[in-house]
């Protein structure tokens, strides 16, 4: 089978056939398979490929197929473990880095599924003290890999939430991508999403049960003036600032996702 035969094998977009290809025959360079479209693959190569395009025209999404996603300029290793890092979580890094760059600040995320949020932070503020929550061990293998190979200083911790630290842990910055959707919205059955683990995607209620519990606990953990920041869905902006001045948190406000879309809350504590 020639390269433009494998690429063809099933109907799927271009760029997505490219990188399955080239995790299945790694000497190929993207150049080579757009130069050399008649070069013959090995019988290896081939049925490496066989199995990645079937799959994924199964729906199984490429970042599990290729082990890989981008995020925030570096690559993350992702398996069915973890959530696969998603642009608009990027917001989220901008507003840490924007309120505390350039000075030493405690940070933790909650639920780090990949570590993607905490591994940026450290290494775009190498300044800061970074430690990340998971409940999943398998999330934290991965989490803990990521950090590593990418040359970042993260402490990381089992367990649910706050639980998961020192009693007496404060922090200067608090964020957390946590699971969001409701446990009836259909968007859970389709796409990526439904081969994602179901506990870094929904509460198995509402949508906010974990949003709730992390902003009821945020102010025991929060020095005065840190910041408490979250990613949540679309239509949930009103509903966490709700939960969020609930809490007593002040200077409350939600940033729009390039579609214009609510999707970062961050509040303060009070300066007193
Ligand atoms: N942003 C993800 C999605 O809508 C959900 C991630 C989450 O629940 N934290 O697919």
């Amino acid at each position: 089978m020639t390269i433009a035969e494998a690429l063809r094998l099933y109907p799927l977009p271009r760029l997505e056939a490219r990188m399955l290809l080239q995790q299945a025959a790694p000497a190929l360079t993207h150049a080579r398979i757009v130069a050399y479209p008649e070069q013959a693959l090995s019988a290896e190569e081939e049925a490496n490929f066989r199995v990645l395009a079937a799959r994924r025209a199964a729906g199984e999404p490429v970042a599990y197929l290729i082990g890989r996603r981008e995020f925030y300029g570096r690559d993350f290793t992702v398996g069915p473990q973890v959530l696969i890092p998603r642009p608009e979580t990027e917001h989220l890094i901008e507003a840490a880095l924007q309120r505390f760059g350039g000075r030493a600040a405690r940070v933790v995320d909650l639920g780090t599924g990949s570590g993607a949020i905490a591994t940026t932070l450290a290494l775009e503020a190498p300044e800061w003290r970074v430690r990340a929550v998971d409940l999943s061990p398998e999330a934290l293998t991965i989490a803990r890999g990521n950090a590593e190979r990418l040359g970042a200083q993260v402490e990381f911790h089992q367990g649910s939430w706050y639980q998961a630290l020192p009693a007496d842990a404060v922090f200067d910055l608090i964020v957390s991508n946590p699971p969001y959707i409701r446990s009836d919205d259909e968007h859970l059955g389709q796409g990526d999403v439904r081969f994602e683990p179901r506990m870094a995607l929904t509460d198995e209620a509402d949508g906010l049960a974990c949003l709730r519990e992390i902003a009821a606990g945020a102010p025991r953990h929060l020095l005065p003036g840190g910041w408490l920041m979250v990613e949540h869905g679309y239509d949930q902006g009103p509903a966490v600032r709700g939960l969020f001045a609930a809490a007593g948190l002040q200077q409350v406000e939600t940033i729009v996702d390039l579609a214009g879309l609510d999707r970062i809350t961050l509040a303060m504590m009070k300066a007193d």
